[in-house]
């Protein structure tokens, strides 16, 4: 009774810590605007929330490896692979039904419609992608060469892509298709630190089969599974200390941007359109489709699930990044809502990587913004093709700030759409990255919700397997 009641004050207290910070760090921002801040000044104002940016992205690397270690190594292949299935149906699913809200609604709102409004930056002339292309590399960048330089690459200069004519900010690295763009963007400079990589993808597979082959191993493999079971733990209690500080990082992180943001009045007519017709998208998904599913599945409230889930959402919000979320991911859907850490551990991980509902409905009410704007009617197979890249382009895009700008490359050449055009859309980028990381955490955990009741056999016949050989020794 007491300790219930105390995790229900600790709990409310985190999130209510959190939706306050939301609160003053808007505040903040507004009332410092008119101040006119240097750069450098919202860069020192701003610190305690690249702070909190450093310390989430330092725990992402080992808690990847060791949760799909431990996560994989400790259900027999049959309940894994059966879950893995599970779990990527949902992931495919969910995702392709995104992109279809975000086609209709562009369709209906129509925000790129009349004649152009904006000049648009030329960027030389850039290499048509193919789509063969771009699948080439996803599966490339699953079989990472170097495990080492897949953890913590800084892609040298050669790999870091900045559109020049784009604001300094947008300097980002992708992880997956940084090889493929480096050869198609004329302008290649060293990109600043905030934008290091980790290729997600890459270690995900490894870790996976990395687990299946412990876990194979039985007796033998014991010593490993228990040493990444306890780095799982470790991390998880860093996760526990830095969630205290989380709050004052979300503040300065949100003010942060609100004091750098530019005028909002520039963003009017086609633009504004388009923001409005990517929230609608998102909205529709995050607050009706997924929950509608999950219900449809599990029979239970939807809502007060995502509840429990608050503070990783708000974390999205701040962050920008679904795996510097991760570590709250985590911790809301563990301790919050009771989901069984066999099935965090194995799903998680990988929905941080390759599951974006959000990305994958932002990519394709982008790319047909872009050719209402071009004045293009797009034909059903250019709708189909933009589907499927859309869906290409957010499994591709790493977990990190504004990667979906970049994989939008890949989706617009593929229908011969002008990727200079991509300037359109980046005033209000920030912005919308923020809704649709938010909307990705969302997907994962109602994934992860989803996974577990649909195993909820194979984990109680674990269990039972688990009593009968404690008992037998
Ligand atoms: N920032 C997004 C995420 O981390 C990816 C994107 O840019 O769409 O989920």
């Amino acid at each position: 009774g007491r300790k219930s009641l105390k995790g229900f004050f600790r709990r409310n207290l985190f999130v209510l810590f959190t939706v306050a910070a939301v609160a003053l760090g808007v505040m903040l921002g507004f009332a410092l605007r008119p101040y006119n801040l240097s750069l450098r000044e919202i860069k020192y104002f701003s610190f305690p929330g690249e702070l909190l940016m450093r310390m989430l992205k330092m725990l992402v690397l080992p808690l990847i490896v060791s949760s799909l270690v431990t996560g994989i190594s400790s259900l027999d292949s049959k309940a894994s692979g059966k879950m893995g299935v599970r779990a990527v149906v949902y992931y495919m699913v969910t995702t392709l039904i995104a992109v279809f809200i975000g086609i209709v609604i562009v369709m209906i709102i129509r925000p790129g419609r009349g004649s152009r409004d904006s000049p648009v930056v030329k960027n030389g002339n850039i290499e048509p992608i193919q789509a063969t292309d771009a699948f080439l590399d996803l599966i490339r960048n699953m079989f990472p060469p170097n495990l080492v330089e897949a953890c913590f690459s800084e892609f040298k200069s050669r790999h870091n892509l900045l559109f020049l004519s784009f604001k300094p900010y947008i300097c980002i690295i992708n992880s997956c298709f940084c090889c493929l763009l480096q050869e198609t963007v004329e302008e290649i400079v060293p990109v600043t630190s905030s934008s290091a990589g980790v290729n997600a993808l890459g270690l995900v597979v490894f870790s996976m089969c990395f687990g299946l082959v412990i876990g194979n191993m039985k007796e033998q493999g014991q010593a490993l599974k228990q040493f990444f079971d306890c780095l799982n733990e470790a991390i998880m209690r860093l996760v526990a200390i830095i969630i205290w500080y989380a709050p004052v990082g979300i503040m300065f992180l949100i003010a942060g941007k609100i004091v750098e943001m530019k005028n909002l009045a520039e963003v009017g007519g086609q633009l504004g359109m388009y923001t409005i017709s990517v929230i609608v998208g998102l909205l529709i998904h995050g607050l009706f489709v997924l929950p509608l599913l999950y219900f449809l599945v599990t029979k239970r409230n939807p809502y007060s699930f995502i509840g429990g889930l608050l503070q990783a959402l708000i974390t999205a919000l701040g962050t920008s990044s679904s795996s510097a979320t991760l570590p709250i991911t985590f911790r809301c859907l563990e301790e919050n809502n009771h989901v069984d850490k066999r099935v965090t551990r194995f799903v998680l991980p990988v929905g941080a990587t390759i599951n974006m509902d959000g990305t994958a409905l932002y990519e394709a009410v982008a790319a047909i913004f872009i050719a209402q704007v071009n004045d293009m009617d797009l034909n059903f197979g250019q709708i189909l093709t933009i589907s499927i890249t859309a869906t290409a382009a957010s499994i591709g895009a790493a977990g990190i700030p504004q990667a979906g700008l970049v994989t939008m490359v890949i989706v617009l050449t593929s229908v011969g759409l002008p990727t200079e055009d991509i300037t359109l859309i980046i005033a209000v980028d920030w912005f919308l990255d923020r809704l649709r990381t938010t909307t990705n955490v969302l997907g994962d955990s109602l994934g992860a919700g989803i996974v577990e009741y649909l195993s909820r056999e194979e984990l109680q016949n674990q269990d039972a397997d688990l009593r009968n050989s404690v008992i037998e020794e």
